[in-house]
């Protein structure tokens, strides 16, 4: 068998196993495709079956949690952790709450998880977890409430040198104070089980920022690589929860105009981009109050589209050269590929989980478009994670500037990366190719020194 047909058998076994599990699927494809070449030049990878076992979790955990409303009701709800791979540190990854949420998304969010990890240099596993619990409405007693059983059953199975959860879709600061909370006095420990914390109880400086900022330093070595930068550029971003915010605050600042926002029931345009005063206003509305962005449109005087996409809103206003999907995945598809190119789109960087389709990648890659993979572009919120960790076992912590300069240390480094492997595997320029290697070689040699576990 030759590495091509090695990576189609394996896929096709995957394929196999978990039929029902699309978004897993997705993310497999797309990775073990871009695999090929190493495979092929590697015969080790194959004869330890690697491929086979990188793409099954070392250990997954479904839980039911049962809670009582403000009415008094009980509710049900699932919870699970999917422990990917420890290969090279504990587990390490966010927890969704979602009403979407399913087996199949936190397998894909695990598994992009250990390559992402991998390419921020950190020790650090990849793992998943979270709940179909839906946060939207609920009083912040029910969130709490929720939190601690949540809670009551993950706390088995995680711990600062075994898994560390984080936020993610859903789970902030105030999330993960109710964990950390009911971690602590069930094992009657401080220690850092849970990265995301506050700054006094443990948190990092930057770690809301890092994944935004992280994303916007990427962009500038993309843009840098083609002579330019951010200055008068302008940026279609979506969402407008942590990553949005904070991407939107380094958009802003490096000279470039924040034409879109969006949220899971519409999009803004911004003719004149987003001022402090605005920005301001989203953050209190989004991560303060857990409100609607319609809201904060009418108290701007902007106007909303209820049900359309950013992408959608910025190319039918005119030039978008930059978009920034940080939503949530498949959230570009192969039409809002084709309005963004025909927009003049230069470059996308994705700073949400998986937000382009399989068909919308190639199409920006066949169009000239620069393109930044989730897995690199968006890891600056676990490397700071990973900071967050160094700092609770030295019991220390590092200013602003230093955690600064250490994500962007970071970020430049998963660029060159990403570039020196795409080199190195005859498709210079492809990044996604490049960074899925990077973060591979690493992870897959770690397995094979490890033995066959
Ligand atoms: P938040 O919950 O803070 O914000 C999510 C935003 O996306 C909100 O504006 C939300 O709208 C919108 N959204 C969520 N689901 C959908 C949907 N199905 N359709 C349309 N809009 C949706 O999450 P984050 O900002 O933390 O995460 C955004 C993305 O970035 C995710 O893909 C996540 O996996 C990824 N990511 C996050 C990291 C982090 O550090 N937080 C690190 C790396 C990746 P609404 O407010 O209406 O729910």
């Amino acid at each position: 068998m030759n590495g091509e047909e090695y990576v189609e058998s394996v896929i096709q076994k995957v394929t196999d196993k978990n039929a029902e599990q699309k978004e897993f699927l997705q993310a497999v494809t797309e990775v073990l495709h871009t695999l090929t070449p190493v495979i092929e030049k590697e015969p080790k990878y194959m004869k330890h079956k690697i491929l086979e076992r990188i793409t099954e979790p070392e250990r997954q955990v479904i839980f039911r949690v049962t809670w009582e409303d403000d009415n008094g009701e009980i509710q049900v709800n699932r919870g699970m952790r999917v422990e990917f791979n420890s290969a090279i540190g504990p587990y390490k990854g966010g927890l969704r709450l979602h009403p979407s949420v399913n087996l199949g998304i936190i397998k894909f969010l695990g598994f992009e998880q250990i390559f992402k990890n991998a390419l921020t240099t950190l020790p650090m596993g990849g793992g998943k977890g979270g709940s179909d619990f839906d946060p939207h409405g609920k009083s912040d007693a029910e969130v709490r409430r929720f939190l601690e059983n949540f809670m009551m059953e993950l706390y088995r199975h995680i711990g600062a040198d075994t898994d560390v959860p984080a936020g993610d879709i859903g789970v902030g600061g105030r999330e993960i104070g109710y964990m950390f909370g009911t971690y602590k006095k069930i094992v009657n420990r401080f220690e850092g089980v849970l990265t995301g914390k506050a700054l006094n109880w443990g948190g990092s400086l930057i770690r809301p920022e890092a994944t935004g900022y992280g994303a916007t330093y990427y962009l500038m070595e993309m843009l840098k690589s083609k002579g330019t930068d951010l200055k008068g550029k302008k940026v279609a971003l979506s969402g407008s929860g942590n990553v949005a915010q904070f991407a939107a605050e380094k958009v802003a600042e490096l000279g470039g105009t924040v034409i879109t926002l969006s949220d899971s029931k519409g999009s803004v345009y911004l003719p004149n981009g987003l001022t402090k005063e605005m920005w301001n206003g989203v953050y209190e509305t989004k991560a303060i109050k857990h409100g609607r962005l319609s809201d904060w449109a009418e108290k701007f005087g902007v106007d909303f589209y209820p049900g359309e996409n950013a992408w959608k809103i910025a190319a039918d206003h005119g030039k978008v050269d930059v978009a920034f999907p940080s939503a949530t995945q498949n959230e570009i598809n192969l039409d809002d590929a084709k309005k963004l190119v025909d927009a003049g789109t230069m470059a996308v960087v994705e700073g949400a989980n998986m937000p382009s389709t399989l068909d919308a990648i190639k199409y920006f890659m066949d169009n000239g478009v620069l393109f930044g993979p989730a897995k690199a572009a968006n890891a600056g919120g676990v490397a700071v994670s990973g900071l967050e960790m160094s700092q609770n076992s030295m019991r220390l912590r590092w200013t602003r500037e230093e955690v600064d300069k250490k994500l962007h240390d970071i970020m430049v480094n998963i660029y060159n990366t990403g570039e020196y492997y795409s080199k190195k595997y005859g498709h210079p320029g492809d990044l996604l190719l490049g960074s899925n290697i990077g973060g591979f070689v690493k992870v897959a040699d770690a397995m094979i020194d490890q033995g066959n576990y």
